[in-house]
């Protein structure tokens, strides 16, 4: 498997399928959820009531991923994922790990083999992002998934900063 980093914005990304840092409802929000819907017109959201109709009628579970359509964007698919809120006083790291876990899971039954991901839980969520770089990179690399090439799309020169001293960290 191929790991790419890239600063840039995730909803222009030519890939089979971007990954969404959703929350539990389904039902869009701010960040990288609200530029998804945005850019990807209602056929996502509409996806994503239906989930709410059948399989998730609570909500997806911090640490699951589903995939919708993509609408307009121009990657297949989005398998939306929900991170956990960071916690000084709670370790929530498998959470975060199993996000990314689930999501190639989900790329792999859609036989999708090109994934981009943001930086889940970092922005709304609060995550540090040195920690959440490392926490990524080590789930991804355990993951043992078909994907051939996983691309981190940061969003700011500093978090590709993090990523790329994680990755370099790592060996
Ligand atoms: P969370 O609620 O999981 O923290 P956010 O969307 O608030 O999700 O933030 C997750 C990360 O995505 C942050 O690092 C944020 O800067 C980044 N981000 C926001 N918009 C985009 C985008 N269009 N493409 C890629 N990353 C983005």
């Amino acid at each position: 498997m191929k790991l790419v980093l890239v600063e840039g914005d995730i909803t222009e990304q030519r890939v089979d399928a971007i990954v969404n840092a959703a929350n539990s409802s389904l039902m869009g929000g701010g960040g990288v959820d609200g530029a998804i819907h945005r850019r990807g017109g209602p056929e996502i959201l509409e996806e994503c009531r239906a989930l709410r109709a059948s399989r998730y009628g609570r909500g997806l579970p911090v640490g699951a991923a589903v995939a919708t359509t993509a609408g307009r964007l121009p990657a297949q698919w989005v398998i939306h994922t929900v991170g956990p809120v960071y916690s000084r006083s709670e370790d929530r790291s498998h959470l975060l790990a199993s996000c990314y876990r689930e999501s190639l899971h989900v790329a792999d039954s859609l036989g999708a083999s090109t994934v981009a991901f943001p930086a889940v839980s970092t922005g709304i969520y609060r995550w540090p992002m040195a920690d959440a770089a490392r926490i990524a990179l080590a789930a991804i690399r355990q993951a043992g998934s078909s994907v051939t090439e996983v691309r981190f799309v940061l969003f700011s020169p500093a978090a590709y900063a993090e990523f790329e001293q994680a990755l370099g960290d790592m060996g």
